[in-house]
């Protein structure tokens, strides 16, 4: 078994162990219900055939879709597809996402393969999902990962589509597709602002901060972030934009970069576009060996690259007091024991980065609607802030001028209604963690939030029956 698949093993292990449901359900709910593991073969651009290796895994289908990323990455194995796609079930649950589990990967660098590649490769994969039913906006939807993006999802959309002539929900299929093609405002961003808005949630809550000998609120942390990819990128991003936090140092697969007075995420993003590195960034402090970052003194740390990153040989030397898990697994089980011994606060991938399937959840409701919300709202909504505007004029005999009416009475548009519902779906879980946290006296947010997770996942078995 993969250290990755380990740790969640052992992870649920601990949680069940402070429920009281009965150990053959909870067996079942720990189980990955399906594994599909394909091999295909793909006509390179110089005219050569290679042969690709891909995985699907479905955790739970105690609720359907199931839904999970897919990642392109040379380290995908099937251990690993298990591990995150049980991760979705509980991450699912958590943030009350009706969708059961799963996950993708294909064994293939993102970094060399070029867009011809890639498309061929996703479109292939497609086929053989489809092929054993492993794909479907009632079956299986999955979204982008780890080395993929919307033009992945594009393509396997299209594929889908192709391949189901007449399906009325063909773009339910997938999810985090371009706008273009029924995706959603702010799915690409989601799961980093869902990780800038739970970690607010804790830093919000003084009898933690108090606990770690930190003043409440995100302003003024020190953070360090591994991993400039689209989590790490939009979750440093709105931790700087929005909560006044200073990026003190960033992690990268070429390098690290410091700087003490903060590091303006926007001019580090633009300078590795421009140069391929965030090495040398103006006024930085270059790190050679970026894993160097992971143990240096900040106040919160945001692994949002890879798994495994923290382990028991370098916890030791952790100084940050909150570790927020942006990426999946990024504390294996041996190291989070010794941050835990250490009084650190580990916020868990389970909860925290389930700001992705949030949204996903809101693009898959759109695409089966066939509306966008804001569609039916807005001009609803921008009437009636007409009619209240209009109403306090009378009343106070004062008119707003023409740029404060406009911002008064304007409707909200589909990045304002996703944005407040995903503030709201993460507010609501953090709560709900922290009351299973203290009312059952629980030793970690993570077990408390596997917890809550495998308490609403066996109801719904349990309520299920099991078929014959
Ligand atoms: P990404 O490919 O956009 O970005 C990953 C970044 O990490 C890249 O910039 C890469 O260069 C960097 N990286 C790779 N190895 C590194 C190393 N050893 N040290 C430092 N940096 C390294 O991927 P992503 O979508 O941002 O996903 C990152 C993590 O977040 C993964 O664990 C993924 O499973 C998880 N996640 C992603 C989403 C999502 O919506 N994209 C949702 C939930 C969880």
């Amino acid at each position: 078994m993969s250290k990755f698949l380990n740790s969640t093993s052992k992870y649920f292990e601990v949680a069940a162990g402070f429920s009281d449901i009965e150990p053959g359900v909870l067996e079942q709910v720990k189980s990955c219900n399906s594994v599909y593991r394909m091999q295909f073969p793909v006509t390179l651009e110089n005219g050569d055939v290679e042969v690709f290796t891909g995985f699907r895994a479905e955790h739970s289908h105690h609720r359907l879709p199931t839904k999970g990323g897919i990642r392109f990455s040379t380290h995908v194995d099937q251990d690993e597809v298990i591990a995150m796609a049980t991760l979705m079930t509980w991450k699912c649950a958590i943030v009350s996402v009706p969708f059961g589990g799963a996950k993708g990967g294909i064994i293939l660098n993102p970094k060399t393969a070029g867009p011809v590649l890639r498309e061929r490769v996703i479109r292939r994969y497609t086929a053989e999902l489809i092929k054993k039913n492993f794909i479907g906006p009632g079956i299986d939807v999955p979204a982008p990962d780890y080395g993929t993006g919307e033009q992945e999802m594009g393509w396997i959309a299209d594929t889908f589509k192709a391949l189901h002539p007449g399906h009325l929900n063909s773009y339910a299929c997938v999810t985090g597709k371009p706008l273009t093609l029924h995706g959603i405002e702010g799915r690409t961003e989601a799961t980093g602002l869902g990780v800038y808005y739970g970690l607010k949630e804790f830093l919000n809550r003084s009898e933690i901060t108090k606990d770690l000998g930190l003043t409440p609120g995100v302003a003024g942390k020190r953070v360090i972030v591994q991993g400039l990819g689209n989590v790490g990128f939009y979750a440093a991003k709105f931790i700087q934009e929005m909560g006044g936090g200073i990026i003190t140092g960033i992690a990268e697969y070429e390098g690290g970069i410091t700087s003490a007075d903060g590091l303006d995420i926007e001019a580090v993003f633009a300078h590795r576009k421009e140069t391929g590195s965030i090495l040398d960034f103006p006024g930085a402090t270059n790190v050679t060996d970026s894993k160097d970052l992971l143990t240096a003194k900040c106040d919160v740390l945001i692994p949002a690259a890879l798994e495994d990153q923290i382990t028991s040989k370098n916890a030791p030397d952790v100084q940050a007091k909150i570790i927020a898990e942006a990426a999946n697994g990024p504390v294996s089980a041996a190291g989070q024991e010794i941050l835990l011994e250490r009084g650190c606060l580990i916020i868990p991938d389970v909860y925290l980065n389930a700001g992705g399937v949030t949204v996903s959840y809101f693009e898959w409701l759109k695409n089966i609607s066939h509306v966008g919300f804001e569609r039916m709202v807005t001009g609803y909504e921008s009437q009636s802030n007409e009619r209240i505007v209009s109403a306090i004029e009378s009343m106070t005999g004062r008119r707003a001028d023409a740029e404060q009416r406009k911002l008064l009475t304007a409707g909200p548009s589909e990045l304002d209604l996703v944005r407040a519902a995903l503030g709201e779906t993460m507010t609501k879980a953090a709560g709900e963690i922290d009351e299973v946290w203290r009312s059952r006296k629980l030793p970690d947010l993570r077990t408390a939030a596997f917890s809550l997770a495998i308490d609403r996942v066996s109801r719904t078995y349990l309520n299920l029956g099991i078929f014959p």
